[in-house]
């Protein structure tokens, strides 16, 4: 049932939803060593494991992929890949976030890297009934110029491919201050922000995200729900969430299913969203995720609609997109 119903996703990491198969054939065909020739220890490698305790270890999963990651061809495919694998599931709209600091290991420029996601991207487009549009993501454990860099490489893209950034990687308290003239340049450009921020550190890092970088969406979010200050403001601002539900059970960030904060928030007009986070490294789809929160929550289908309108206001897509989503439903 929830295959068949049109579906928006606004985090997905590009890195984090590398086929399997993939990995293993450009590693053949641009003679990249792998650490292993058995496919299940390379699947153990870039899957969590059932064990996983934190976000830090989550994220050594993205190392293989990334390795495969450093070619005009590997960033083409890949990103035309994750939108042939989105569309099969019904996912007529996905947000794709990468961070292109990671894929200068061998020839490429920035703005190469940006320009070969966006080709496949637009060749999934045209062969399929999918929309799509790239954040682009500036590691938290680069500095500041680097984050410049990629947000001035990427300005010729905004508005072609490219609507937004983003902060990712490891999760300090108080990060947002290093990257506050970062993101004001950004948002002069014309880029949206979306934050991670309250999954691995406390909610003060939302408040900063939308105080001191003037974010609109959040990714994950979860520890708003420690302080009534935080969770006050994400409310009377409109502020969506960004929720990977198995992704927070995975890095610990909630403890289990059923103590999720999705269901409470929406439940108070929270703007909600479910996302992936990442198809690999976590192991499921979106169809899968979406049916996990529903059955544990006892979720409707008007239930349904409303987070999927949720996610059509949500998204950083031209107005013709939106109302285009909102027919779909
Ligand atoms: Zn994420």
């Amino acid at each position: 049932m929830i295959k068949k119903l049109p579906k928006i996703e606004l985090h997905c990491h590009l890195d984090g939803s590398v086929r399997l198969d993939t990995i293993i054939d450009i590693a053949k065909k641009e003679n990249i060593k792998l650490p292993s020739e058995d496919i299940n220890e390379l699947s153990s490698l870039v899957k969590v494991p059932s064990n996983c305790t934190s976000l830090v270890e989550y994220l050594k999963r993205f190392d293989l992929p990334n390795k495969i990651m450093q070619t005009k061809e590997s960033l083409r495919r890949i990103s035309f890949e994750l939108l042939e694998d989105a569309q099969r599931e019904n996912v007529k709209y996905l947000e794709i976030r990468f961070a292109p600091m990671l894929h200068l290991q061998r020839e490429l420029t920035i703005s190469e890297v940006i320009e070969s996601v966006i080709c496949g991207m637009k060749e999934a487009q045209e062969k399929y009934d999918i929309k799509s549009n790239l954040i682009l993501g500036c590691m938290r454990t680069m500095s500041e110029e680097d984050a410049i860099l990629v947000i001035n490489e990427g300005k010729k893209f905004l508005n072609k491919g490219v609507v937004a950034v983003d902060l990712c990687g490891p999760e300090l308290e108080g990060f947002s201050s290093n990257f506050k003239n970062a993101m004001d340049l950004a948002r002069s450009y014309g880029y949206k922000v979306t934050i991670h921020a309250g999954e691995a550190a406390s909610e003060n890092n939302v408040l900063d995200a939308i105080n001191l970088l003037g974010a609109k969406r959040i990714g994950h979010g979860v520890r708003i729900k420690d302080k009534k200050e935080v969770y006050k403001l994400v409310k009377e601002k409109n502020i969506v969430l960004e929720m990977c539900p198995t992704s927070n059970v995975q890095t610990k960030a909630i403890d289990a299913y059923e103590n999720h904060p999705f269901y409470p928030f929406y439940k108070d007009d929270i703007k909600v969203t479910i996302s992936t986070d990442n198809r690999t490294v976590s192991d499921i789809d979106l169809s899968s995720e979406i049916d996990t929160m529903f059955n544990k929550f006892d979720l409707k289908r008007d239930d349904y609609k409303k987070i999927y309108l949720n996610s059509v206001d949500a998204t950083f897509a031209d107005d013709k997109t939106k109302n285009w989503l909102r027919s779909l439903i």
